[in-house]
C-alpha cells in the first residue's frame, strides 16, 4: 500500500456504478473528489461536463471503462503530465489478497462467479466482482480482511491497468466483438493479453488451448502456464473434458448443475477449476462447488417446471453466437422465442441447429420479419409480437419433457429496458402460468 491519496485533488470521469465506487474509495483514503458526467447522474458532489475544462484544480484522474481514452479531457490530462488511474488498477493498489483475473470475449461473467463460487465452497473468504456487477473499490472500501478476490477484467479496463496483478489469470477466448472501439482484432486481443503483464514467478496463467489467438499468447517468466482444452486432453496437470465429466489435474469431477448446461459452460468449469487450484482448493471442494453453483440472471436460467415442461430464461443471449451455444445444452423438444432489436448479423448460422432440436419458433421484436424469411424451412413459425403473447403460445405448444427457451439471438431495446427487464418480465410471466 504505497499510495496516498490524502489531500489530492481527484476527478473522476464517468459516473457509473465503477466511478461511484471509485470516489468513495478515494474519499475513504482523504482526497477530495469531483466528478465529470455528460449524462444526468445522481453524484455526491460537484458533476462537471466531459470536457478538458473539467481538469480545473484537479490532479489526478479516475477513468471509467465505458470512456474512450481519445476524448479530448483524456489528451489534455496527458498532456499536462496528470497521473490517470483505471477504476480497478486504483482499487487494486489497497488490495493485499490475491487476485484472481478473469477476461474474455465470452463467459466472464460465468466462469468469474463459479470461481468465487468454488472458493467459497473450500471454505475460503472471497470477494466477487470486478466488471461483474460489484466494483473492485467497493471490496477496498468494505475493508474487511479476505483471502483471495475474483475480478472479472474487460478489455477496457484491462487497457488501463498499470500495476495490477493477477496470482493467477485467464484469458477464455478471444472473438470479433468491440470492433468499434479497437483497430483490429489482434489490438483487442493485445489488451486482453495485458491481464498477464505484471505476472511474477510462481504465478499462473490458465489457457484455452482451443482458441489459438489465447494459446498464442505470451505469459511471463517463470509463470506457470496451466492450459485446458474442451476439445480433449491438455497438459497433466491442466484440465479437459472426458465424456460428461472434466478432468482437473488428477481429478476427475462431474458436471450435471443444471446451472452449468452446455459447451460452453464446460470451458468456463475448466478455466475456474484451474484458477481455484492455484490457492490449493481441494478435487472434493472443487466437486461440491460445482454441484451448487447457482448461476447467474439471464444466462440459461432455470425458472420453473410446469407439467414437465422446463422454462428457462436466457435473455443475455443478445446475438447469434450465444443462441447458438445456449442450443447446444438441450437435445430436442426446443420452444424458442427469439427476436428483438437485430444486429445485422445473419441468422443463418443457427439453421441445422433448430431443425435438430427445435419444435417451434416464436419470433418477438422488430426483427421478425427478418428471422422469419432467413429461417424459414427449418421449425414451423409463429409470428407473436410481443412477449406476452409469445408466453402464451408456447404454454399451448410445449408438451412434457420439452423446454420453452426465452434466447432471443437479438437486443431487447425495441421492446424492454434491456435484456435484465426482458428476462425479468419473461420470469414474472412464466411464474403467473397456471
Ligand atoms: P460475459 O461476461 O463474457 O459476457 P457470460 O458468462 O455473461 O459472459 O455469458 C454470456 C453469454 O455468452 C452466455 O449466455 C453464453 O451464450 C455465451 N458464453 C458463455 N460462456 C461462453 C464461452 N466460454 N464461450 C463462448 N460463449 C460463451
Amino acid at each position: 500500500m504505497t499510495d496516498t491519496f490524502e489531500g489530492r485533488h481527484a476527478l473522476v470521469v464517468g459516473l457509473g456504478k465503477s466511478g461511484v465506487a471509485a470516489a468513495a474509495l478515494l474519499r475513504a483514503q482523504g482526497a477530495t473528489v469531483v466528478g465529470a458526467d455528460d449524462a444526468k447522474v445522481t453524484f455526491k458532489g460537484e458533476v462537471r461536463p466531459v470536457t478538458p475544462a473539467a481538469l480545473y484544480g484537479v490532479d489526478i484522474l479516475v477513468a471509467s471503462p465505458g470512456l474512450s481514452p481519445a476524448l479530448p479531457i483524456f489528451s489534455e490530462a496527458r498532456s499536462r503530465g496528470l497521473q490517470i488511474l483505471a477504476e480497478v488498477e486504483l482499487a487494486s493498489r489497497f488490495i493485499e489478497e490475491p487476485i484472481l483475473g478473469v477476461t474474455g470475449t465470452n463467459g466472464k461473467s460465468t466462469t468469474t462467479a463459479l470461481c468465487g463460487h468454488l472458493l467459497e465452497a473450500a471454505g475460503l473468504r472471497v470477494f466477487t466482482g470486478g466488471n461483474l456487477g460489484n466494483a473492485l473499490s467497493n471490496r477496498v472500501v468494505e475493508g474487511k480482511t479476505l483471502d483471495v478476490t475474483v475480478c472479472e477484467l474487460s478489455s477496457y479496463q484491462l487497457e488501463g491497468i498499470d500495476q495490477l496483478r493477477c496470482a493467477s489469470a485467464t484469458v477464455l477466448n478471444v472473438t470479433p466483438d468491440h470492433l468499434d472501439r479497437y483497430p483490429s482484432l489482434d489490438a483487442y486481443a493485445a489488451a486482453k493479453a495485458r491481464i498477464f503483464e505484471n505476472q511474477r514467478q510462481g504465478d499462473s496463467a490458465v489457457i484455452n488451448l482451443a482458441d489459438a489467438r489465447v494459446a498464442a499468447l505470451q505469459t511471463k517468466p517463470g509463470v506457470r502456464r496451466r492450459t485446458f482444452d474442451p476439445r480433449g486432453p491438455a497438459q497433466a496437470d491442466g484440465a479437459w473434458p472426458v465424456k460428461s465429466k472434466i478432468r482437473v489435474g488428477a481429478a476427475l469431477l462431474d458436471l450435471t448443475a443444471p446451472t452449468l448446461r452446455g459447451a460452453h459452460n464446460v470451458e468456463n468449469a475448466l478455466a475456474a477449476c484451474l484458477l481455484a487450484r492455484h490457492l490449493g482448493v481441494g478435487a472434493e471442494a472443487l466437486q461440491r462447488g460445482l454441484d451448487t453453483y447457482p448461476g447467474l440472471p439471464h444466462r440459461l436460467e432455470p425458472v420453473r417446471i410446469l407439467g414437465g415442461v422446463e422454462w428457462i430464461n436466457d435473455s443475455k443471449a443478445t446475438n447469434v453466437d450465444s443462441v447458438e451455444k445456449s442450443l447446444t445444452a438441450f437435445e430436442g423438444g426446443v420452444v424458442l422465442i427469439l427476436g428483438g432489436r437485430g444486429k445485422g448479423a445473419p441468422y443463418a448460422p443457427l439453421r441445422e441447429l433448430i431443425r435438430k432440436r427445435v419444435k417451434a419458433l416464436l419470433t418477438i421484436g422488430e426483427d421478425a420479419g427478418r428471422i422469419a424469411a432467413e429461417l424459414s424451412g427449418t421449425a414451423p413459425l409463429t409470428a407473436c409480437g410481443d412477449l406476452v403473447t409469445a408466453v402464451a403460445k408456447a404454454r399451448e405448444l410445449a408438451r412434457a419433457s420439452d423446454t420453452v427457451l426465452l434466447s432471443p439471438a437479438c437486443a431487447s431495446y425495441d421492446q424492454f429496458k434491456n435484456f435484465e427487464d426482458r428476462g425479468d418480465q419473461f420470469k414474472a410471466l412464466v411464474r403467473r402460468l397456471a
